[in-house]
């Protein structure tokens, strides 16, 4: 588990039109093994808020801190699962999962042992030996997620994971979705443009401005977990 906080940050892009500030003086926090959903207009700089987190881009001013200490660079300790998973077709579910265990030359016998169990935490067991292609959105979509964790994360970052899913299959994986972060017990940062998607997954809901994007509400919500 692994808490996250940002104090006075802001963003600032270098374009060629000039400066575009994305972020301007964000103050967030999530807890250990909090769910935090981010909920704001288009292209007010969610984005960015996910590249701050995961180290890939530095703030122009403020500080952002993981587990208590200063972001310096991308880091293994934390998860991403994006709006498309993009798979690679000629590898299967098993392989694809475990793709993160081969690029940060972890321990293989173990990142096969947390598969098995990751494979069935997202009900895919069955899946291992085939081929994304032979899998509906909504299972390729969890084994993004199954990927996602593969290195034990403290830190999911979730990036409109369902945006591309139809409204039925989208209903379920919000269901699944509260089952896997109920089991696995990490902190997750979920970004949506979903309003029912926040308000039934979170244990907060963080709301952006326009770009640039500040705290407009920092909501506590209290429905009943199952
Ligand atoms: P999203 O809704 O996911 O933010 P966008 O279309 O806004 O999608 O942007 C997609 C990506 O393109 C961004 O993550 C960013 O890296 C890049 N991008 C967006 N706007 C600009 C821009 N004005 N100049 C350069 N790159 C941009
Ligand atoms: P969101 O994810 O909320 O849709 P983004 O974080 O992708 O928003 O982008 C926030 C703002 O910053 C947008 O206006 C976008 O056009 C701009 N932006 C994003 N990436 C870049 C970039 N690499 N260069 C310049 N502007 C960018």
């Amino acid at each position: 588990k692994l808490a996250f906080r940002a104090k006075g940050l802001v963003v600032t892009y270098d374009s060629s039109r000039g400066p575009v500030k994305a972020i301007d003086g964000l103050d967030a926090t999530v807890a250990d093994g909090e769910f935090v959903s981010i909920l704001g207009p288009s292209g007010c700089g969610k984005s960015t808020l996910l590249k701050i987190v995961s180290g890939l881009l530095k703030p122009s001013a403020g500080t952002v801190e993981l587990g208590g200490a200063s972001i310096t660079g991308p880091r293994r300790d934390i998860g991403i699962v994006f709006q498309q998973p993009t798979l690679l077709p000629w590898q299967t579910v098993l392989q694809n999962i475990l793709l993160p265990i081969r690029t940060l030359g972890l321990n293989r016998t173990e990142g096969r042992a947390r598969a098995d169990a990751l494979l069935r935490l997202v009900g895919l067991e069955k899946f291992a030996n085939n081929y994304p292609h032979e899998l509906s959105g909504g299972m390729q979509q969890r084994i993004g997620i199954a990927r996602g964790m593969i290195h034990d994360p403290g830190l999911l970052l979730m990036d409109e994971p369902f945006a591309a899913l139809d409204a039925m299959t989208r209903e379920h994986m919000m269901a699944e979705l509260q089952r896997i972060w109920m089991a696995a017990g990490k902190s997750v940062i979920f970004i949506t443009h979903s309003i029912p998607e926040a308000v039934f997954l979170s244990d907060r809901v963080l709301v952006l401005s326009q770009r640039p994007a500040h705290l407009v509400k920092d909501m506590t919500i209290a429905l009943p977990r199952p």
